[in-house]
C-alpha cells in the first residue's frame, strides 16, 4: 500500500497553551481520508489514526483482507506538561498535517506546540519485508529555554478481546549471573492479572525479587494456531515492560522504567528526545512461532550485516579464562598453537593481561614483546584474536594513560564521590558516566585505540558498562532528588540509586551506542562482544550495537544450557555465547556432553586443552570439525523449536533446528542424571506431515534409517542413551513427500 498525506484547504492554526482558556481560534479542514494511515510486512498490517490533539494505533490485523485481530482503544498518551524554570506549564498538541508523512514503509505523525514550541513526531517504520514493525518517538525543543519533559513511554496499548478470551503472557529471563530455576515463564492472563518485567544493564539477582527480562513480551490466545502479538524495547537502560487485564481490556505499556522516579530528562534549547524504539508483530503457533519470526527479524534488521557476511559467524573460540588472571605470553602462544591444531578460529585473551584496572596497557612482565606479538602469532597461524576489556571502569593506576579516580577531571566523570580508602577488584574498577561528554570521548578514543595497537579482531566488554544512578547535578542527566539518593557498596562498585536512575542509564547507553557505531564504522570487520557481567545487558539494543552476547556467567552443562533454551527463544541462536568449563567427567561420553551443552550457539571454551586425554583431544577436535561442517550452518540460518521442558539436569532436554530451505536440521539432545529413563521421544516441529525423512544419530547410539513426518511429530523421535549425562547429536533430511514410500518405513528411531 501507498498512501500520502495530503495537505488540507486551510492551515491549522497551532493551539498552544497560551491559548489554553480562550475561545479556539482557526478550525481543522482534515480530509477524512487522510487521518488514516497503514504500514505492513508479510506478517502483520497496523493501521494509524491522526487524531486531533494526538495519534492512535487502531488495529492490528494479519493482511490488508483480514479482519482486525486486535483493536485497540487507546490513543497515545503526549506528554501534558513540560517543567518550564520549575513551573509545571500544560501543553496542548496539534496534529500538524503538513509536517507528516507517511509510505509504505515509514508513517510520521507530527504534533507541535507553539507556546513553548514544541515538536513530536510519533513514528513507525517497517525495516523489513517481514516480522514486526517499529515505532518510536521523538520530541524537539524549539523553543530557546531549557525544558524538563517527564516520563513518556515508548509504546502504550489497550486491547479489546473478547469475552472469556483465554490468554497467555510468555516472556524469559536474562541468564545473569546465573540463570534461575525457572527462566522461561508462561503465565495465563485472567481477569486481574498484573505483570511487571524489568531491564536494566545491572541485573544483579536479588534474592525474593523477580529476575531481570530480555525485555520482550509474547501474549497469544492458547486455542487453535496459538496466535497473538509481541512487542520489545530496542534500549539496554532501564526499561519496563508492564500487562494487565481488567475484563476485556488487555493494556500493555513499554518504554524507560519511571521508577524510582519521579522521571524527567532535561530537553536543552533545540534538543530532542528519543523514546526507545519499541517492536510490534503478530504471530502464529506460540512462542516458538513467535520465535522464529523474531530471531530472522533481528538478525536483519538490528545486527550487523558484515558480521553475517562473515562465513565464520559464529566463532569457535578458545578463551584464557580456564587459567584465570594468570594469562601471559607462554599461555598465549601454547593456546594458539592448541587452537590451531584443533580445528578452533579465535584466540580470546581474558582478563588478566593489562597493568591494572583502567590501565588498559599490556602488563610488560607477562607479555615482555606486547600484546601485539600474541596478535601477529594468532593471524600467523590463521586465528583471529580478542581480547576482554572493561573499558568504562576507573581505578587507581597512576601510569600514563590510565584512568585514575583520583585524577580530578576523571573524579568528575565519577557516579559519586569514592572514601579515601576505596579500592578497585582485581578486574572491577569503578564506572565511569559515559553521559558526560568529556567521558565519552576519553572512552570513544581509549577503544578504538586498543582495538588499533593490539591489532584486535574481537573486542569484549565487561564489567558495568554504563552507570545507573548518579550523584552528580552537574551531568547532562536530571540531577537527583536528594531523598531518593542511596549509595551501596558491592563487588568492588559503589553504586547509585536516585530519582535520576533511569535518565542516567539514558544519557550513558546513547553514549555506549554512539561510541560503538563508530567503532564499527572505523572496523567493519570487528566483532563485539557484550559480555557485561555475563549475560547481564542481553536485550534487543545492544543486538543492534555489539554482535554477541556472553548469556550467562555460570558455565556448567546445565547452566549454558538452561541459558541457552531461555535466550533463544527471543535472539539470533550465532549470538548466544555458551562458554564451556572444566567440569568433571568420568567418561568420553561425559566429556561429550560438556561440550555439547556450549555448542548450541556460538561456542566459547576455557578449557586447560593440554590436559585432555588423547581421547578426549580426538573426541574434541571431532565436535569441533563436525561443528563447522553441519551446526554451523543450521545455528545461523535454521529455525529453531524447544523440544523439551526447560533444562533440569534430571530430565532429557533437546532443541530442534530445521531449516526449511534445505530441507535438513538435527536434534540435540541430553540425558540429564535419571538413572531409569533411558529413552525419549522428542515430539519435533516445523515438519511435513507427508514427507519422508532419514535420520542418522552421530555417535552411532541407534542405527540410521528413515521416518515419516507424522510421526517424529506424534510419537516423535526416539533417542536411546544407556548413561546418565550423555547426548547425541541426530541429523535429519527431508527425503520426499510420497506417502507410499512412507509406508515401508520402520518405527521411529527403534532399534533393530
Ligand atoms: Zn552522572
Amino acid at each position: 500500500m501507498t498512501w500520502t498525506l495530503r495537505r488540507p484547504k486551510r492551515i491549522i492554526m497551532v493551539l498552544c497553551a497560551a491559548l489554553l482558556g480562550s475561545e479556539l481560534v482557526g478550525s481543522a479542514q482534515v480530509n477524512k481520508q487522510s487521518t488514516e494511515a497503514w504500514i505492513s510486512t508479510l506478517n502483520v498490517r497496523l493501521h494509524m489514526h491522526a487524531g486531533l490533539h494526538a495519534p492512535k494505533l487502531v488495529s492490528l490485523s494479519r493482511q490488508r483482507s483480514s479482519p482486525d485481530s486486535w483493536m485497540n482503544t487507546l490513543s497515545e498518551t503526549l506528554p501534558a506538561s513540560v517543567d518550564v524554570k520549575g513551573l509545571e506549564t500544560p501543553i496542548v498538541w496539534q496534529w500538524s498535517p503538513a509536517a507528516s508523512s507517511s509510505d509504505a514503509h515509514h508513517v510520521s505523525f507530527v504534533y507541535e506546540c507553539a507556546q513553548p514550541h514544541l515538536r513530536l513526531h510519533w513514528m513507525w517504520e517497517a525495516r523489513a519485508k517481514f516480522g514486526p514493525v517499529e515505532h518510536r518517538i521523538v520530541v524537539e525543543n524549539l523553543s530557546n529555554q531549557e525544558l524538563w519533559l517527564p516520563m513518556l513511554n515508548s509504546l502504550s496499548m489497550a486491547w479489546r478481546l473478547k469475552a472469556g478470551a483465554e490468554l497467555k503472557n510468555f516472556y524469559v529471563e536474562k541468564g545473569a549471573d546465573s540463570p534461575s530455576a525457572e527462566g522461561t515463564h508462561l503465565e495465563t492472563i485472567a481477569d486481574g492479572y498484573q505483570w511487571i518485567g524489568r531491564s536494566s544493564t545491572y541485573a544483579r539477582p536479588i534474592k525474593g525479587e523477580a529476575r531481570e527480562i530480555i525485555p520482550a513480551e509474547f501474549v497469544y490466545g492458547t486455542n487453535g494456531s496459538q496466535a497473538g502479538w509481541f512487542a520489545g524495547i530496542e534500549f539496554s537502560g532501564r526499561t519496563r515492560i508492564s500487562l494487565s487485564r481488567r475484563k476485556d481490556s488487555l493494556a500493555s505499556d513499554l518504554g524507560l522504567n519511571p521508577e524510582p522516579g519521579p522521571f524527567r530528562t532535561r530537553l536543552v534549547a533545540g534538543g530532542k528526545f528519543e523514546t526507545p524504539t519499541a517492536f510490534l508483530g503478530l504471530f502464529q503457533g506460540g512462542p516458538d512461532g513467535a520465535g522464529n519470526q523474531l530471531r530472522p527479524w533481528v538478525r536483519e534488521v538490528l545486527n550487523n550485516p558484515s558480521a553475517w557476511k562473515d562465513a565464520h559467524y559464529p566463532l569457535l573460540v578458545n578463551n584464557s579464562w580456564g587459567s584465570g588472571m594468570q594469562v601471559d605470553e607462554a599461555l598465549s602462544m601454547r593456546m594458539i598453537t592448541e587452537s590451531k591444531e584443533l580445528g578452533l578460529e579465535m584466540f580470546h585473551m581474558d582478563a588478566g593481561w593489562f597493568r591494572g584496572v583502567g590501565d588498559w596497557f599490556s602488563d610488560p612482565k607477562k607479555f615482555p614483546h606486547g600484546l601485539t606479538a600474541i596478535a601477529d602469532e594468532a593471524h600467523r597461524q590463521g586465528l583471529r584474536f580478542g581480547i576482554w576489556v572493561d573499558w568504562t571502569q576507573a581505578a587507581l593506576d597512576t601510569a600514563p594513560g590510565a584512568l585514575n579516580v583520583r585524577d580530578p577531571k576523571v573524579r568528575d566523570w565519577l557516579v559519586t564521590d569514592l572514601p579515601a580508602d576505596w579500592k578497585p577488584e582485581e578486574f572491577k574498577g569503578q564506572t565511569i558516566d559515559l553521559g558526560v561528554s568529556a567521558a565519552k570521548d576519553y572512552a570513544a578514543k581509549e577503544v578504538k585505540r586498543i582495538v588499533e595497537d593490539n591489532h584486535l579482531d574481537m573486542l569484549e566488554h565487561d564489567g558495568y558498562l554504563v552507570a545507573q544512578g548518579c550523584t552528580r547535578g552537574d551531568h547532562p542527566h536530571a540531577p537527583p532528588n536528594m531523598s531518593s539518593l542511596k549509595v551501596t557498596h558491592d563487588s568492588g562498585f559503589d553504586f547509585v540509586v536516585a530519582s535520576n536512575s533511569t535518565d542516567v542509564s539514558y544519557h550513558a547507553v546513547l553514549a555506549y551506542y554512539d561510541i560503538y557505531a563508530q567503532l564499527r564504522r572505523e572496523h567493519p570487520g570487528l566483532l563485539l562482544e557484550i559480555c557485561n557481567d555475563g549475560g547481564r545487558m542481553v536485550d534487543f539494543g545492544s543486538a543492534a550495537h555489539g554482535d554477541y552476547f556472553s548469556i550467562t556467567d555460570t558455565y556448567d552443562p546445565l547452566s549454558n544450557r538452561r541459558a541457552f533454551y531461555d535466550t533463544s527463544y527471543v535472539l539470533p541462536a550465532a549470538m548466544l555465547e555458551s562458554y564451556v568449563e572444566k567440569w568433571p567427567v568420568a567418561n568420553l561420553d561425559n566429556f561429550r556432553y560438556m561440550l555439547r551443552s556450549g555448542m548450541m550457539g556460538w561456542t566459547t571454551i576455557m578449557l586447560d586443552t593440554t590436559a585432555w586425554s588423547s581421547q578426549q583431544h580426538a573426541a574434541a577436535k571431532q565436535a569441533f570439525a563436525l561443528y563447522k561442517e553441519k551446526l554451523r550452518p543450521l545455528i545461523r540460518d535454521a529455525h529453531l523449536y524447544h523440544v523439551s521442558n526447560r533444562p533440569d539436569g534430571v530430565q532429557w532436554d533437546g532443541v530442534e533446528y530445521w531449516d526449511t530451505a534445505r530441507k535438513d536440521g538435527m536434534v540435540f539432545a541430553f540425558r540429564g542424571s535419571t538413572k531409569d529413563e533411558i529413552e525419549h521421544h522428542f515430539l519435533l516441529a516445523g515438519l511435513k506431515e507427508a514427507a519422508l525423512y532419514s535420520f542418522h544419530f552421530e555417535d552411532g547410539t541407534t542405527p540410521d534409517g528413515t521416518i515419516i513426518g507424522r510421526e517424529l511429530m506424534t510419537t516423535g523421535l526416539t533417542v536411546h542413551l544407556a548413561q546418565p549425562l550423555s547426548s547425541e547429536l541426530v541429523f535429519l533430511q527431508e527425503l520426499q513427500s510420497n506417502g507410499s514410500a512412507a509406508r515401508r518405513i520402520r518405527e521411529p528411531g527403534r532399534k533393530r
